[in-house]
């Protein structure tokens, strides 16, 4: 059953191992036998990608993966299921010390040196473990039980851990069936971009627009991006649904009319691709295929994400050499460090929705407004103030200095036919500049 490959260790992925789970959980409940789960992490894999180079983070995928197989009976699995996170699994074992057995052989297959280049590595790994029946009889559980025993071995700074008997309040949630199910939505045609715009505070003029993700399940309803954003995120399938929405959003803009001026699209950057080294070619060729002189990629990042990950700022300084603009989002809420504020590679930054909705009552959102924006443009950054909902919002803003504004004042998130329609409407009816200006 298993068909789609990791391209670097030739390795069974996330998604058809999560398949492979349910199935093999299955069958130990219907034939009363015992299943092994061990979830595995390389340590410090980060600070090796580091200190070495990413091809040196590649070999000791690589390496880990060879490893593992050869602990492998037949009947058994191995899977890699994130970026630098692999699953065993060991179906008909007869007690826990055979996964004891499996991950003593592994750690000593792992003593051998490993070189990459000139450097040796030495590669250790944390591990965690539950059992069917023991710890779970579903997959779900199984996995969770499992992850949690790994965290908790990470806390402890022990190398292995099986996981407890307690059920620590898990439940079944509706995001195993998403994950079982985002693969192969891009191919069903279930995502959809819809697009928000985005005015120009001095005169409305509209200037842009932001892309936000839907995805449509048919029957079974519209999810929101907040539910299974994480969910892709968790399940490696951001790169793929980043890259399908790039090239969606730039063939979709290249299609609107914008009366000769420039226009800018926005697109939602998960804080895990602004670190990736892959980003600028990944960019670059969206870019090549449906790049419009007149249409402005920008690229937002949270805040938050940014300041977990100053690596990325080479990378997005890359980005921003292919002449597309960052933008910081949600800002205000991710506690940036002033000391890096200086180098920031950003052209924009986007007031979080939460300090604008309150706009003008609450006086504690419309001082941290104000500080923000005196804030960006010290640093020569736009502002761009979301979430807002009110005339008396949108004035506030526009005489504190803010330049966009973006909000279901002056248009929600529409889908593309609906938005394109929106923009023709909207440039062929444009009153003059005063009269628009004085009729919200
Ligand atoms: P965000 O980037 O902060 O996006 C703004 C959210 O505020 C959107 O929610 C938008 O519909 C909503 N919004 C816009 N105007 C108003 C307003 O006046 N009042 C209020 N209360 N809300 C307003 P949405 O579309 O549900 O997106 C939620 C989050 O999901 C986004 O937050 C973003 O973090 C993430 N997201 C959306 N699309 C994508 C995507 O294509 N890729 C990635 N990685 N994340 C995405
Ligand atoms: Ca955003």
């Amino acid at each position: 059953m298993i068909t789609t490959k990791d391209a670097l260790t030739g390795l069974c992925n996330r998604q058809d191992f999560l398949a492979l789970l349910h199935e093999q959980v299955q069958q130990a409940n219907e034939s009363q036998t015992q299943l092994a789960l061990a979830i595995i992490d390389i340590n410090r894999f980060a600070q090796i990608n580091a200190t070495n180079s990413y091809a040196a983070g590649d070999a000791v995928l690589h390496h880990l993966a060879a490893k593992l197989r050869t602990v492998c009976r037949q009947r058994d699995y191995v899977a890699r299921i994130g970026d630098n996170r692999f699953a065993l699994l060991l179906p008909g074992i007869l007690n826990r010390g055979h996964a004891e057995l499996a991950l003593q052989k592994l750690n000593r297959r792992l003593d051998e040196p490993f070189h990459s280049g000139d450097s040796r590595i030495d590669i250790r790994i944390t591990a965690g473990v539950a059992l069917c029946p023991e710890h779970a009889t579903h997959a779900e559980y199984l996995l969770r039980k499992a992850e949690i025993a790994l965290a908790q071995a990470r806390d402890d700074g022990t190398s292995e851990r099986f996981a407890s008997d307690v059920s620590q309040g898990l439940e079944l949630s509706d995001s195993w069936e998403l994950e079982m199910q985002i693969d192969g939505a891009i191919q069903r045609g279930e995502l959809q971009m819809h697009y928000q715009p985005q005015l120009r505070t001095s005169d409305l003029r509209v200037v842009g627009a932001e892309a936000l993700m839907r995805w449509d399940r048919g029957d079974l309803g519209i999810v929101a991006p907040d539910v299974f954003i994480p969910v892709a995120e968790r399940h490696g399938q951001i790169k793929q649904i980043t890259i399908w929405a790039l090239n969606t959003v730039l063939r979709q803009a290249s299609e609107w009319s914008s009366d000769g001026h420039p226009f800018s699209v926005s697109v939602n950057l998960p804080g895990e691709l602004a670190s990736h080294r892959d980003l600028p070619e990944l960019v670059e060729n969206a870019l090549r295929l449906w790049g419009q002189p007149h249409i402005q990629l920008v690229l937002e990042i949270t805040e938050r994400s940014l300041m977990d990950r100053h690596s990325s700022f080479s990378i997005l300084q890359q980005v921003r050499a292919l002449g597309v603009e960052i933008s910081i989002d949600d800002f205000g809420t991710g506690y940036s460090c002033l000391a890096y504020f200086r180098n920031i590679p950003a052209d924009e930054l986007k007031i979080d929705k939460s300090f604008v909705t309150g706009l003008p009552a609450d006086s504690g959102s419309a001082d941290i407004t104000q500080l923000i924006i005196d804030l960006a443009h010290r640093f020569g950054l736009r502002v761009v103030a979301e979430g807002v909902e009110s005339a008396p919002a949108l004035h506030l803003l526009k005489t504190r200095g803010c330049e966009i504004a973006q909000g279901f004042l002056l248009g929600r998130p529409m889908p593309p036919e609906a938005f394109r329609n929106w923009l023709d409407k909207y440039f062929a009816s444009r009153p003059p500049k005063a009269e628009i200006a004085t009729s919200i």
